[in-house]
């Protein structure tokens, strides 16, 4: 078995309704996906998270030295891959182009024996998942509070047992933010709060000291992801737990947070932090420093499917038979084409989401909706 060519589908939407979290401003929704066609027909699937254009660049620069490979051994391409970029490459688009990679070559490897990923990864601890719901940018020209007190309350009518919500805007409006999102969902659901890295440190304490009495699990990205020490000050300065890691890329990347305790809950995203290779190591790390993962999710159902064969079988911490995590970021935003990629949608019933099981990602891929959705070029 050889692989024979590497094709990567840019896939493209002009947002109805633009939105933004702190830190970015969506006027579109672009993901890359990633196909590997080996010489026996089996084709494996992936995705990069960021910028797609860029990842596709990187991408199509990792193909020739893909080109005849045997697929199945995804530890040796990893490690070569990586080297090939290495001296100028150690995170950012190098690791996201290549957990792409890695995802389609897992996925080819499944096919190959039949089972599903979660099974070459040892093992599947649980088939299904509850989902959490992430939403609450902001928007243009309406009133935030209301906005978002309505949109979360369709999130608990739904059945999701916790809500993430975007704040890092201005300190006063988001804490009338998370009041009215815990008026609307009540005292049972969870609520989790993102800044997207959009405040010094000065207004993370400031926002976590007066957010906690609306009972937050987490507060997620305080401050920008460069400043590890500010992590460990925001944690040991404010009473929410602290989570962090969604643009930390490879094992290298997670090391200070997990060994200095800067976060509570770590949050590789699978399409970034080098694919199941790397985050099975990343997730065997976090379980040594005792920190919870929660995988970060933001893509299409490549994605979702990639996340969801991980959390199959990532190990349960605390032993127990029934632990409450891992739970799934189920982005809730506009995005036609994160379903319609796949032939069998990866939806939730009553916010829990079954883990797919069939071999490799446990999807089939749907031609028409990538050709429907492929970045035209001006
Ligand atoms: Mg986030």
């Amino acid at each position: 078995m050889k692989i024979e060519a590497v094709h990567t589908h840019i896939l493209d939407h002009v947002l109805d309704t633009t939105f933004e979290s702190a830190s970015m401003h969506f006027t579109r929704r672009q993901h890359c996906l990633v196909e590997i066609v080996c010489d026996d027909g089996t084709v494996g699937w992936g995705e990069c998270l960021g910028p797609a254009k860029l990842n596709a660049a990187v991408v199509d620069t990792y193909a020739s030295a893909l080109i005849g490979q045997d697929p199945l051994q995804t530890e040796r391409i990893w490690l070569e891959l990586y080297n090939l970029l290495r001296d100028q490459g150690q995170r950012g688009l190098t690791v996201t182009a290549l957990s792409g990679i890695d995802i389609a070559l897992w996925d080819i490897k499944g096919k190959r024996f039949d089972v599903p990923v979660s099974i070459l990864m040892g093992g599947r601890f649980r088939d299904s998942v509850r989902a959490y719901a992430t939403g609450s940018f902001r928007r243009e020209g309406v009133d935030r509070v209301k906005d978002i007190a309505k949109e979360v309350a369709g999130y608990r009518h739904e059945g999701f047992h916790a809500v993430k919500i975007k704040i890092g805007f201005d300190v006063e409006e988001d804490l009338r933010v998370i009041a009215a999102v815990r008026e609307a969902i009540g005292p049972d659901l969870r609520m989790m709060i993102d800044a997207n890295h959009g405040y010094d440190y000065l207004e993370a304490i400031e926002v976590g000291k007066r957010a906690a009495e609306y009972g937050v699990d987490w507060f997620e990205e305080p401050v920008i992801p460069e400043q590890i020490s500010t992590y460990r000050a925001v944690r040991a300065g404010q009473p929410i737990p602290v989570a962090g890691g969604e643009t930390w890329h490879g094992r290298y990347a997670m090391l200070e947070p997990l060994a200095t305790r800067a976060v509570d809950i770590i949050q590789p995203d699978i399409c970034g932090v080098g694919g199941f290779t790397e985050i099975k190591r990343v997730a065997d790390m976090a379980a040594m420093y005792g920190v919870r993962l929660v995988p970060h999710v933001w893509g299409t159902a490549v994605c979702l499917a990639a996340s969801l064969q991980f959390m199959a079988a990532l190990l349960p911490s605390p032993p127990r038979r029934d632990p409450i995590e891992p739970i799934l970021e189920f982005d809730r935003t506009e995005n036609p084409f994160r379903q319609a990629v796949v032939t069998t949608p990866i939806e939730h019933a009553g916010g829990a989401v079954a883990i797919p099981d069939a071999p490799g990602l446990g999807i089939d891929v749907n031609r028409d909706a990538l050709a429907k959705y492929a970045l035209k070029e001006s």
